[in-house]
């Protein structure tokens, strides 16, 4: 057995990030030629907006950004956070929720149609952008669950990548919860390769690290570590742009 080597410790202040959050379309002009990820973020009905005062997608972002070392850019917000359930909400149903197989959201035609018309009209195709959908209820209906990534969603022939995010997930002892989300989302999209966490053993579920420190590990909490080999995979998506 070896330790695992640390790359990113969550919070980090010497990991820096430019021109985050907010929307990014200066990328070309930027000189730091820096790997990153593109991220949309969109409050549902009912969903938490704020962390300590604070733009919750932001802090989850500059969070996640410091956990993985890698820049991952907030490009576009939506916040039907103050909208009608009977417009937003009531489209993802308790078992659309179901953070497993049993999952019905691939085939709500509904949350689709609301996903097409709302959230990617902009989405360069193929796609290339995570998607992270903050929803107004505490946990799921398991009543345990407060994060799920859907990786490789599978609408109008492309695959696109969505989380989902309950409002315990903005407790500060859950932290990690969306780091660890969009490292399933980096880990689904590396071709060629199983979705595993490189760190993963026979011992416990393959998408997740067997370290309780780790940001993968499950529950993630507040954990702050990242190994390098965990980072290297990540650096391997297909969704990565330079
Ligand atoms: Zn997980």
């Amino acid at each position: 057995m070896s330790e695992d080597k640390i790359t990113g410790v969550c919070g980090n202040e010497e990991i820096t990030f430019d021109d985050s959050p907010d929307i990014v379309h200066h990328i070309l002009y930027s000189a730091n030629q820096k790997p990153y990820f593109e991220v949309v973020a969109t409050f549902l009905p009912g969903a938490t907006l704020t962390i300590n005062g604070l733009p919750r997608a932001e802090e989850d972002i500059k969070w996640a950004s410091s956990c993985w070392g890698i820049d991952i850019r907030l490009v576009s917000y939506n916040d039907f956070s103050g909208g009608d359930q009977t417009v937003v909400d009531s489209r993802i149903t308790d078992s659309d929720l179901q953070c497993d197989s049993g999952s019905t959201l691939s085939k709500n035609e509904d949350f689709k149609k609301f996903f097409r018309e709302y959230i990617i009209p902009d989405e360069p195709t193929p796609p290339t952008r995570i998607y992270i959908l903050y929803i107004g209820s505490d946990v799921f209906p398991n009543k345990q669950t407060i994060g799920c990534a859907h990786h490789n969603f599978s609408l109008n022939n492309y695959r696109y990548q969505i989380i989902i995010i309950s409002d315990d997930a903005a407790k500060s002892w859950n932290k990690s919860a969306c780091a660890h989300e969009l490292g399933h989302i980096f880990f689904g999209t590396v071709p060629q390769q199983s979705n595993d966490d490189p760190t993963s053993n026979k011992n416990h579920p393959n998408a997740h690290s067997p370290n309780s420190n780790n940001v993968m590990y499950s529950p993630s909490g507040e954990n702050q570590i990242i190994t390098d080999e965990q980072r290297s995979k990540a650096l391997k998506s297909r969704l990565i742009r330079r």
